[in-house]
């Protein structure tokens, strides 16, 4: 089953302690698309100026992404600065350009306006609801989300959330939209909000996910190098969505096994800048991975508990 992705399609300068690029492809829907090529079909949504680059177009058709709702407009692309420091869990945002993403009202091609797995990747919360109303009858949807938009606009959030089934955000952001230091009281009090299942995404630390009744922990692969985290979010979140889309098992079993596709994901794409390791991965180096997150995890049951 196809998913379509409506987000930000970027041009990013980074700065990590390991290095700078300065205007590398990035964006919410081009990180989460990319990632979900790997299990299904990608549709696009998205909005670019025209100083972005025919190599990062080819690119993304050559990881078979349809684009055809992917307008150019006159205009420079949307551009995001930031830095991290040694605690790479936190990107510290140093310009945010909206250029032609401010004028940006999303408008679904009328072949995917029957989708079933929907992803409305990191953008304003009022067009993420306007793509929410413009698909019929979509089967799991899936929002992320960023503190920029919690503190703009909580309200017009707040709706959004209260309509999609795994809402994915980061711990920062769990807090701040919470008001709560603890994160299992985060959870509870944004499951509140009306949010069926809530995914936290922890860096270093992994990934919790929480639906009311049960917990599922799933730690982050341990690599040696990361070089650059951003996006790790949307790429994790395009393993997700991609791997139930590709089974359409929504069981409990088959959600926990997506979760661990998604961290797979996220843990090839801070091995390099940008897009960079995610060009060169083949499905089989996913697969392995997941093999050794399955070993990595795996622990015996006590007998007489
Ligand atoms: P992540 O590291 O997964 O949170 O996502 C990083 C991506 O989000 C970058 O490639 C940015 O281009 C994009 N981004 C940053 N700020 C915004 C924003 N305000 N709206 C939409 N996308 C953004």
């Amino acid at each position: 089953m196809s998913i379509l992705v409506v987000g930000s399609v970027a041009l990013d300068s980074v700065e990590t302690p390991f290095g700078v690029r300065e205007r590398v492809l990035g964006g919410s829907a081009t990180y989460f698309a990319t990632s979900a090529s790997f299990f299904t079909d990608v549709n696009l949504v998205g909005v670019v100026g025209e100083d972005f680059p025919q190599e990062h177009t080819d690119f993304l058709t050559s990881r078979n992404i349809d684009l055809t709702g992917l307008s150019k407009v006159p205009g420079e692309t949307f551009h995001w600065k930031g830095r991290y420091g040694y605690d790479l869990n936190e990107a510290q945002t140093l310009e945010t350009h909206l250029n032609v993403f401010a004028s940006f009202k999303p408008v679904i091609p009328e072949q995917y306006a029957d989708a079933e797995y929907l992803i409305l990747a990191n953008i304003d919360p009022e067009l993420q609801m306007e793509v929410l109303n413009q698909v019929k009858k979509p089967k799991v949807v899936a929002c992320d989300t960023m503190n920029f938009w919690i503190s703009s606009k909580p309200e017009a959030l707040k709706k959004v959330i209260s309509r999609v089934d795994f809402f994915i955000i980061n711990e920062g952001e769990a807090r701040q939209l919470s008001g709560e230091a603890n994160l299992v009281r985060a959870a509870r009090k944004i499951l509140d909000m009306g949010v069926k299942n809530l995914i936290v995404k922890r860096g270093e630390y992994g990934v919790l996910m929480f639906n009311g009744a049960t917990v599922f922990a799933a730690p982050a692969f341990p690599l040696e190098e990361v070089f650059d985290p951003t996006g790790a979010g949307d790429t994790f979140a395009g393993g997700f969505m991609g791997y139930l889309a590709n089974t359409g098992n929504l069981t409990d079993e088959g959600v926990r096994q997506a979760v661990v596709f998604g961290s797979v994901m996220a843990s090839f794409n801070v091995e390099a800048f940008s897009l960079d390791r995610l060009k060169t991965l083949s499905y089989p180096e996913i697969e392995a991975r997941y093999r050794s997150f399955k070993r990595m995890t795996h622990f015996e049951g006590v007998s007489e508990l």
